[in-house]
């Protein structure tokens, strides 16, 4: 009995279902056969094996594009049905990487089996309420822990509370995504830019209308993360994603996705409020004791209200400068942080198919579907800049790279403030649209906040807020985005010609981009993207347009907390969670923070007794 996992079998992409099939079609029992030497593929039975991933492989040092895979082949199932590949199986040897044997108890991760997410019923998603690990709360009087922002943090931390036994409330300053998806229209239809209902706050937080691509840098096959995309296929995500080597979700899957944890979260007991954004907090003694809560479409009249609470999990996300600040007025433990800036670069999805494919390029043009639509990675390292301003040279090199690659997307506007102009990328999940997009950045360090120092932890806030409101200038207002052709920002000319098309629907600007950031930042630019180009030829093109400004990568700020707790190092009470905390950079990252935080909490508030 037992597993093995077989790993790094290549089925040519040609053979291949295409990137939507997560079975064991004939082509890949064929890859297992030669992986463990059996003679005849047709004669292995499909059920003794499951793809725990899938990726697609196009490098051009390849013969030819391939689909890799890793499979589980679990030893009992196969000889019940072939004796014969007993001795094929004897003979297997572990090697690093590609055939690795795994006892049944290893497959079975500590937390998963914990939270026993497939063998419950509906009702009880991360099936923890009864699990021999953790106890119930029994207690009469249940306690009270109010979530701050329903981005993935606070909606996993709401869920572990909720199931847990606390009586949660979840408050959040945007609205609810039906209504959000309203106002996001009328962004881009009419220009019209609500404050606390927009690509940042809102249902689902930031990711909501976004790429959804799951990846993260914390470790695909962790438990948390396992357990995370588990619940999303709960909740109406498809099953592929769990195995997808680039899983991605779109916001058309998102949406729905966000409306079935909703109405979860409210059946196992969550008070959920929208249009309650958090102003102020209740201290005692150094102890959170509530918060104050207005309405954030601020109605003449409208007064605040106090709550009370347990305990207060601030979940709000990179965005909300206006709750940072209260943050420091109360003296919270904060420090600034690194982050990145730079600009969006956006091609025809043509010609980055073309550049990644070759051959294959015309596959994806004629809409197939079975092969995804080209992406690219890059990370750069580039020298010391040769400026004599000290300011402009912060460290000896810096690091660029893409962030947030969105291809088949569009370019969004993610500003909070009209007089400040950010932007990031979206997709929906056919990713069907004509253009790539990526932002292209430069990593950034308190050492450049130094000019805004003023603004003590905030520092890395405002210089964010500097290149936001310099794009807005340079767009002219009416979130026009100023806009460069890539080959003109490299030459630090303003684009004479008509620009390139752009995704962006709020209209772009001929702008001097090149002059917009100091020049450690721009030529850090500069030089890595002619570097991209040599490795990906065709990446400058007159076709390519750089639009400004992408600032918001990740929080540029850290709010300090116990490691084990989750507390804040100088607020009892208070637990800061997710990508506005400083604990996450991105969708799966910061669920999982939301998630432990919640089994944190949970025990501190004598809820449950287990180890997670
Ligand atoms: P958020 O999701 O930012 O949620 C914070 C929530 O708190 C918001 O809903 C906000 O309204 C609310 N809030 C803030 N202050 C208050 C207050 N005072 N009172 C009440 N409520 C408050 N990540 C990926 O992994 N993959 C992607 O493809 C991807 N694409 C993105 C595309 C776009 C356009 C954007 C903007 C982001 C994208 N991200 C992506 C990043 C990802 O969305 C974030 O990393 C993630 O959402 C962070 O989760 P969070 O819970 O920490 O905070």
């Amino acid at each position: 009995s037992g597993y093995w996992r077989l790993s790094k079998l290549a089925v040519p992409a040609c053979d291949d279902p295409g990137k939507d099939f997560i079975g064991i079609s004939l082509p890949l029992l064929q890859a297992i056969a030669k992986a463990i030497k059996f003679p005849v593929a047709s004669m292995l039975p499909q059920e003794a094996f499951t793809v725990i991933r899938k990726s697609f492989d196009a490098r051009k040092v390849l013969k030819e594009p391939q689909f890799i895979y890793t499979v589980d082949m679990d030893v009992k199932k196969l000889l019940d049905t072939e004796p014969r590949a007993w001795d094929f199986i004897a003979r297997l040897e572990p090697k690093l990487g590609a055939v690795e044997y795994m006892a049944e108890e290893k497959l079975a991760d500590d937390l998963i089996s914990m939270l026993n997410i497939n063998s419950k019923g509906s009702d009880d998603v991360l099936g923890i309420r009864d699990t021999q690990n953790g106890s119930t709360c029994t207690q009469q009087q249940k306690p009270r822990v109010a979530v701050i922002g329903s981005g993935p943090s606070g909606l996993f931390a709401s869920l572990v509370l909720a199931e847990l036994g606390a009586e949660v409330t979840l408050l959040e300053r945007g609205q609810p995504v039906e209504q959000r998806g309203r106002d996001i229209g009328a962004l881009a239809v009419r220009r019209i830019l609500q404050s606390e209902s927009n690509f940042c706050f809102g249902e689902g937080g930031a990711g909501t209308w976004s790429d959804g691509k799951l990846v993260t840098r914390i470790g695909r096959n962790t438990d948390g993360v396992q357990a995370v995309m588990k619940t999303f296929v709960h909740f109406g995500a498809p099953p592929n994603i769990l195995v997808d080597g680039k899983p991605h979700l779109g916001t058309d899957k998102l949406v729905p996705l966000l409306r079935n944890f909703r109405h979860h979260l409210r059946e196992l007991g969550v008070t959920i409020r929208f249009n309650a954004r958090v102003d102020d907090l209740i201290v005692e003694d150094g102890l959170v004791k509530g918060v104050l809560v207005s309405d954030s479409e601020l109605r003449p009249g409208s007064v605040s209200q106090k709550l009370s609470f347990d305990a207060v999990v601030l979940a709000i996300g990179h965005s909300a400068r206006d709750t940072y600040c209260m943050l420091w007025r109360h003296n919270v433990d904060i420090s600034p942080k690194s982050f990145a800036v730079g600009l969006r670069i956006e091609h025809p999805q043509e010609l980055i198919n073309n550049i990644q494919y070759s051959e294959l390029a015309a596959e994806v043009q004629k809409g197939r579907g079975r092969i995804p639509v080209a992406d690219y990675k890059i990370v750069k390292s580039v020298g010391e800049t040769d400026s004599e301003n000290e300011l402009d040279i912060p460290e000896q090199s810096r690091s660029c790279y893409s962030f947030c690659m969105c291809p088949g997307g569009q370019v969004v506007l993610t500003s909070t403030n009209p007089s400040e102009l950010c932007i990031n990328g979206m997709s929906f999940s056919r990713r069907a649209s004509k253009w790539a997009n990526s932002a292209l950045v430069v990593t950034v360090s308190s050492h450049d906040f130094k000019p805004f120092q003023s603004h003590g932890p905030l520092a890395g806030v405002e210089f964010q807020r500097e290149f936001e409101r310099r794009a807005a200038m340079m767009g002219g207002g009416n979130f026009v985005v100023p806009a460069q052709c890539v080959t003109d920002f490299i030459s630090n000319r303003l684009s004479v010609t008509t620009l390139p098309p752009s995704s962006y629907r709020l209209g772009v600007r001929p702008s001097k981009l090149h002059e917009l950031f100091p020049s450690y930042i721009t030529e850090a630019l500069q030089q890595s993207i002619i570097m991209i180009d040599r490795e990906m030829p065709g990446f400058v093109s007159s076709k390519a347009l750089l639009h400004g400004v992408e600032t918001r990568t990740s929080s540029p700020l850290q709010i300090l907390r116990h490691g084990e707790t989750y507390e804040s190092t100088s607020l009892r009470g208070l637990y800061p969670i997710g990508e506005g905390a400083g604990y996450a950079g991105g969708i799966l990252s910061a669920a999982v923070d939301g998630m432990y935080c919640g089994f944190a909490l949970a025990k501190q508030l004598s809820l449950f007794q287990g180890d997670v």
